[in-house]
């Protein structure tokens, strides 16, 4: 009995603390820039405090290098870290979180990975709840656009991940039903005519899912034409959906797409605000900076590695920190008036540019701008097998003239190539998924 109320206690306490860091948080992207700068270097200096005097990675690196806490009193000071990589992470997870005890890990999250070997990161339960807290600023251009709180959400992921978070908050907190969403959660796994049928029924307000899956729906869609129920958004986020299907999407069929941009190590990093592909970046808890390929820092609207650093995660820290995506921060104001600066869509991994000899290196960009405008393709997948030899499948319409077509796309995909690579063709009746949900169109060697 006594141990059941220390429970609702605690319950009581965390809603309490959920509720608090919600509040303001949909307005908080428009307030004046000097105020957002302002969290920001405040949280900076905390989380570097915090680094060095409770995470054995960073006290290391910091006395090996002699930096001293107070040298970090801005964003821009947190370059003076060393660059972190992914592989550092996979491999000893421990070394970067925190020995303080009121910094216990409460939750273990690991990414699949597109390499298959995972990244765990560790959260304290304050510093995750906090991060829900934050996805308040983009819920708020959802929950406008599906024009009710509890809207019907129809989620499409890799399920245990997903229902594991929402367990954990249904058994942590004490949050009204009517507050939350109503969900159907569908599997990634499943192809898109099933899931759309299952869509057609539950009718929901919004749809969640992987980019690449929308794309995949989409151009089911397009070959397929019937009638289906049109959700009143698209929320879309992991990995890309390529930039023409979103403008299909959003001007053929009318349903607004909103973009999202996080990771198992920092999230949510950017949000859409249903304005165009790019997103406003949580300066103030992950804020990004853009480094060229020998990791120098490049100015705005220029494209290279997204350097990130989580503000906010007091049990796994990670700063400074080569996330593997590519995008650029932009020098233009977004038309909706938040404050917060814009990242340009993601452009790919850098796991997706295809090595051929001679050092030349082709980003996935240019090739999807030879294949979309193949509206007969409903999906496709380039794997290279050898270092000169790139095999393409493609899942077709039945109509589509495959011949003609092989022999277009040969032509053009040698060309891209820069002649370095043969192009092998083959068409599927479909495509395995895996085992993460996300589909990866792009398979270079180094990846294999
Ligand atoms: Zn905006």
């Amino acid at each position: 009995m006594r141990h059941s109320s220390a429970r609702l206690q605690q319950r009581i306490w965390w809603t309490g603390y959920l509720a608090a860091h919600t509040a303001g948080e949909a307005h908080f992207p428009f307030l004046p820039e000097i105020v957002l700068r302002r969290v920001q270097s405040h949280r900076v200096r905390s989380i570097v405090r915090h680094a060095y005097h409770a995470v054995p990675y960073y006290r290391e690196s910091m006395d090996r290098l002699r930096l001293r806490v107070e040298q970090f009193r801005t964003v821009e000071d947190l370059a003076l870290l060393p660059i972190l990589e992914r592989d550092q992470i996979q491999r000893d997870p421990e070394y970067f979180l925190s020995t303080a005890p009121a910094k216990l890990p409460h939750r273990t999250e690991r990414s699949s990975g597109s390499t298959g070997v995972p990244v765990t990161v560790f959260w304290d339960w304050a510093s995750w709840l906090r991060t829900l807290a934050r996805r308040e600023r983009a819920t708020l251009t959802v929950r406008r656009l599906a024009g009710r709180r509890n809207h019907r959400a129809t989620l499409i992921a890799v399920l245990p991940v997903a229902m594991e978070g929402i367990s954990m908050l249904r058994d942590g907190t004490l949050i009204p039903a009517r507050l939350r969403p109503i969900q159907q959660r569908l599997s990634s796994l499943d192809p898109p005519e099933l899931n759309i049928e299952r869509m057609n029924e539950f009718r929901p307000d919004v749809v969640v899912a992987f980019g690449s899956y929308v794309d995949a729906c989409f151009r089911y869609l397009e070959a397929y034409p019937r009638d289906f129920h049109r959700p009143k958004a698209i929320v879309y986020a992991s990995d890309a959906l390529p930039e023409p299907t979103r403008r299909r999407v959003v001007e053929g069929f009318g349903i607004p797409v909103v973009a999202g941009y996080q990771a198992v190590e920092a999230h949510p990093i950017a949000f859409g605000c249903g304005r165009g592909s790019s997103m406003h970046v949580n300066i103030d808890i992950n804020p990004v900076r853009i480094v060229g390929r020998s990791d120098e820092s490049l100015a705005v609207d220029e494209t290279g590695d997204i350097i990130v650093s989580n503000l906010e995660n007091r049990a796994s820290v990670i700063l400074n920190y080569r996330i593997g995506d590519l995008a650029a921060l932009l020098s233009e104001r977004c038309s909706c008036g938040r404050t917060l600066p814009l990242l340009s869509r993601i452009q790919g991994r850098r796991g997706d540019w295809f090595e051929l000899t001679g050092g030349v290196s082709i980003p996935p960009q240019e090739i999807e701008i030879e294949l979309t405008p193949e509206t007969e393709i409903m999906r496709w997948q380039l794997v290279q097998v050898a270092p000169d030899l790139i095999r393409v499948s493609l899942l077709c319409r039945p109509s589509c003239d495959k011949e003609a077509l092989r022999l277009r796309l040969e032509a053009r995909l040698v060309r891209v190539f820069r002649g370095l690579a043969r192009v092998e063709t083959q068409f599927v009746d479909r495509f395995g998924q895996s085992p993460s949900g996300k589909f990866h169109a792009f398979v270079p060697l180094s990846r294999r």
